[in-house]
């Protein structure tokens, strides 16, 4: 079937670099030097793989990491740029970014946890991260100690406990752990503190400089901040991120350099988001406890919160979580979320957009009723995550669907 080729064609067809046009639809272009009037910030480099300038190249790759990159998996420019932004954001001397919070959380578990090793860990957790803890560790020979948050400094450990594994402030009571006590504790008992920060974020609240080793993020949630990509961040010393960032080449969670790009860029803002939805959940929460329809709300900004003082202490702000109990328990919880119309109903927080959920039917499901005593939850509840909306018109919306007492 194929043509005779005509030879004029064909010539034409090679200029300018003398090649044909198949190869240069695949290489022309891509020898563009960088700019010399760069980019104000680092763009996209969506690029699987690297080139390498001569053969001996990939021979110095290992003692200049730094510099020359050689596979996605490994390290790309644009995640790099962006784990730089979130150690400076923490306080940390660096920071590695993960495809999704759990991929960060579970390989930094992993990193640093071998057979028959003893974890302790909070009671209190995010629903996959309990899940993690509670039924794939002990396959590896790795079982937890859970302990009631508020016991966790003070109670006996098993001896040569390892790790310790904590979140606060906590989902969705807003309790808090007090992580100078806790720090203290794992110092004299020679056991690594990993910090859960996601509720506090690096703007209200710094794990590391409280005493933690580790710090993790699911940076899907306020770091992300508009509900449009999954990303995860762990950061802390080089002593401490090395075995994390050795796993994370083995299992492969990297951040996609587009996300990277997107989260860089959501961090821009991450300062005045939190400031004003912290302001928006505090104003909410004031006029919620005024109104006295819910039994009870939950914001570390009111004095009737049990952490109110070590918040005040520990933490620079309140946070844009709120937490209402209905009387009435959960179909009291279910009516008044169906009357939400703002409020979007969903799982998930710390998007600009204001979301409801209620705990038992999301991040609680499927717990006995014993777990839920202990993580303080009741079926009553209902997660607020304050968005960037006009807080009168949230206002508004809870005051529609509270409905008459
Ligand atoms: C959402 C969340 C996670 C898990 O993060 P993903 O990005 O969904 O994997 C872990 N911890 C806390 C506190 C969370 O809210």
């Amino acid at each position: 079937m194929a043509r005779t080729p005509n030879r004029r064609v064909e010539a034409r067809r090679r200029e300018p670099l003398g090649k044909g046009l198949a190869t240069l639809a695949v290489h022309a272009g891509a020898e563009l030097p960088p700019p010399a009037t760069p980019p104000l910030d680092v763009p996209v480099y969506r690029a699987s793989t690297f080139r390498f300038s001569s053969a001996a190249a990939f021979g110095r790759y290992p003692d200049e990491r730094g510099e020359l990159y050689l596979y996605t998996r490994y390290e790309n420019p644009t995640v790099r740029a962006v784990e730089r932004r979130l150690a400076a954001l923490e306080g940390a001397e660096g920071a590695l970014a993960f495809g999704s919070g759990m991929a960060a959380i579970s390989t930094a578990l992993f990193a640093h946890l071998s057979a028959g090793d003893s974890l302790v860990a909070s009671s209190a957790l995010y629903g996959g991260s309990y899940r993690l803890l509670r039924d794939v560790l002990p396959r590896f020979d790795v079982s937890p100690l859970f302990l009631e948050p508020d016991r966790i400094a003070s109670a006996p450990w098993p001896s040569g406990a390892r790790l310790v594994y904590v979140e606060t402030p906590i989902n969705p009571t807003l309790r808090l752990v007090d992580l100078r006590a806790l720090s203290a504790r794992c110092r004299e008992e020679g056991a690594l503190l990993f910090v859960d920060g996601t509720f506090g974020s690096p703007v209200l609240q710094r794990p590391l400089a409280l005493g933690a080793d580790l710090v993790l993020e699911s940076a899907t949630k306020i770091l992300g901040g508009h509900s449009d990509l999954l990303a995860g961040v762990a950061a802390g010393s080089p002593r401490v991120l090395g075995p994390i960032a050795a796993l994370r080449r083995a299992l492969g969670g990297i951040l996609s350099p587009d996300d990277a790009f997107q989260l860089a860029r959501s961090l821009k803002t991450l300062p005045i988001r939190v400031e004003r939805q912290c302001r928006s959940a505090a104003d909410l929460a004031r006029r919620l406890e005024r109104d006295r329809r819910p039994e009870r709300v939950i914001h570390p900004s009111l004095r009737s919160h049990p952490d109110h003082a070590l918040a005040r202490r520990q933490m620079s702000g309140f946070g844009w979580m709120l937490t209402i109990a209905l009387r009435g328990g959960l179909p009291a919880a279910r009516r008044f979320l169906d009357r939400l119309e703002l409020f979007a109903r969903a799982t998930s927080l710390g998007g600009v957009e204001s979301v409801a959920s209620i705990p038992v039917d999301t991040s609680h499901v499927g717990q006995s009723p014993g777990e839920l005593r202990r993580a303080g939850v009741t079926p009553g509840m209902v997660r607020l995550s304050i968005g960037l909306e006009e807080p009168d018109d949230l206002w508004r919306d809870l005051d529609r669907a509270l409905g008459r007492a």
